[in-house]
């Protein structure tokens, strides 16, 4: 018995003509999962054949996407484009055998008679006319030194898919192309050098998604051209936007970056990624990595497309805040704002800021967007609050209230709480006639945390500083 007989091998295969698609790293999590279950391997393959499209900026977002999802695999990663020489190679080996054959015909050649056929009867695969070419005919082709592909030899019958997810999958062969192995350029095609990758890489199970289903046959076919045992195949449900179409730029971001740089927790993406398509059959939607290595079963992965919904995945990293708690989301959010270019170095602060923002942030990158007074004293006032909540005698009344805020020790919430209630008494008017107004003048906005706590968190010195300023420009304020 080999390796073969005792260990799952999985791999995830992107190809680096893009960043990371969300849709991939929902495959390769499935992936990894699967691999955890059953104690096998995950491995990272880089399918960069296509040299005119494949660039090194896009492996090292792929390689930075799964390793932020900690999507960690198991063995050093393979470029496919070290194994040109053995994609040739195994080619002429079919050649040899009499199963691939040269083609000498040009694209233009070959679209003027698919053209002509879909005229006439609407369907055109490759109409083997390089098939049996003479050996004069070759010769004559070579001369011209026309360029040539190599192409499979589509034989008789039909493919028969065992899926684990689908059940059987079976395919005429007559409605399958002799499909090109290698290119006019030297360049193999995908479906040849993923059978001979996963081949060489011993992957026994191929998890991928549903839109290479039509890929599967003849990988199965040349499998067998080549007598290597077949892996178990397995199709995963594309992901699709709200509007049932498959998921693209139309419907917001398919790009991990995104979600890392809008602030959304490695946990919470990996657990709203794992419900694309697959539920556990229990009532519970908080998972970690682990309970979902725990609770994974490819036979609950769905037949059916997952919708992605960017709502679910707010909630769901809301949920995660909440599990992880203030102190490990101050220190994300720490990390989070010096990638934004504002350091914090105030751990106390941060904790501070998430305890009082509550449930409002979704994200982390709320706390920036709701919350920009707590990292700058840089803010103009909301126009429309500043129309509403400033009036004539306002700039008097901050100043009474400067005079006991100055005093006020020890610097809580219920203390300043205490002082709002002193001086509305005083002042003869109401909680709410200063409460809005020094909330626009210490964070500029309307709306926002309890004002008392607000006031607490950010400080005796910087709420001093804000509302002198606030005096000041209520002074220039012309209420006529
Ligand atoms: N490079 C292919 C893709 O990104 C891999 C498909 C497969 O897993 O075989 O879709």
């Amino acid at each position: 018995m080999d390796d073969r007989d005792t260990q799952i091998r999985v791999r995830i295969a992107p190809s680096p003509t893009g960043y990371l698609h969300v849709g991939t790293a929902r495959t390769a999590l499935f992936n990894y999962l699967f691999a955890r279950t059953k104690r096998g391997a995950f491995l990272l393959r880089i399918e960069d054949t296509d040299l005119k499209r494949s660039r090194e900026e896009m492996v090292g977002s792929i390689i930075e996407g799964l390793k932020w999802m900690k999507l960690n695999w198991d063995e050093d990663i393979i470029y496919q484009s070290d194994y040109f020489d053995d994609y040739r190679k195994k080619a002429i080996e079919l050649l040899d055998k009499g199963l691939a054959y040269w083609c000498y015909c040009t694209p233009d050649e070959i679209e003027e008679r698919r053209k002509k056929a879909l005229k006439a009867e609407g369907g055109w695969i490759y109409d083997r006319r390089c098939h049996n070419l003479s050996k004069q005919e070759m010769e004559k082709f070579e001369r011209e030194g026309r360029p040539k592909a190599l192409r499979f030899f589509i034989p008789p019958e039909y493919t028969v898919c065992q899926d684990l997810i689908h059940g059987e999958i079976k395919r005429e062969n007559s409605e399958i192309e002799d499909f090109v192995l290698i290119k006019s350029d030297g360049a193999p095609t995908y479906n040849f050098a993923v059978v001979l990758d996963d081949h060489r890489m011993r992957i026994t199970h191929v998890l991928r998604g549903d839109d290479h289903i039509t890929n599967t046959p003849k990988q199965i076919l040349l499998y067998k051209a080549f007598g290597f045992e077949l892996p178990q195949f397995g199709h995963v449900p594309l992901i699709l936007g709200k509007d049932h179409s498959k998921l693209s730029k139309r419907h917001g971001a398919v790009s991990l970056s995104y979600y890392k740089d809008e602030g959304f927790l490695p946990e919470a993406f990996v657990n709203y990624l794992a419900f694309l398509g697959w539920s556990p059959k229990t009532e519970k939607e908080i998972f970690s990595i682990d309970e979902l290595i725990d609770s994974f079963a490819i036979e609950n992965i769905h037949k059916t497309p997952a919708i992605f919904d960017i709502e679910r995945l707010e909630w769901i990293n809301r949920e995660w805040m909440n599990r992880l708690g203030i102190k490990e989301v101050a220190s994300r959010l720490e990390e989070y704002l010096k990638g934004s270019g504002i350091i914090v170095d105030n751990r106390e602060y941060l904790e501070n800021i998430v305890e009082a923002m509550g449930n409002r942030p979704k994200k982390l990158k709320h706390f920036i967007e709701y919350g920009q007074y707590f990292f700058t004293d840089d803010f103009s006032y909301d126009e429309e609050g500043a129309k509403k909540y400033f009036y004539p005698d306002l700039e008097d009344r901050i100043k009474v209230l400067l005079k006991y805020i100055r005093d006020l020790e020890p610097f809580t919430k219920d203390a300043i709480e205490n002082v709002f209630r002193e001086i509305s008494e005083k002042l003869e008017c109401k909680a709410a006639e200063l409460i809005h107004p020094v909330r626009l003048g210490v964070s500029g906005m309307r709306v926002g945390p309890g004002l008392f706590k607000l006031i607490e968190v950010l400080g005796k010195e910087s709420v001093i500083k804000r509302l002198e300023k606030l005096v000041e420009y209520l002074g220039g304020v012309d209420f006529k």
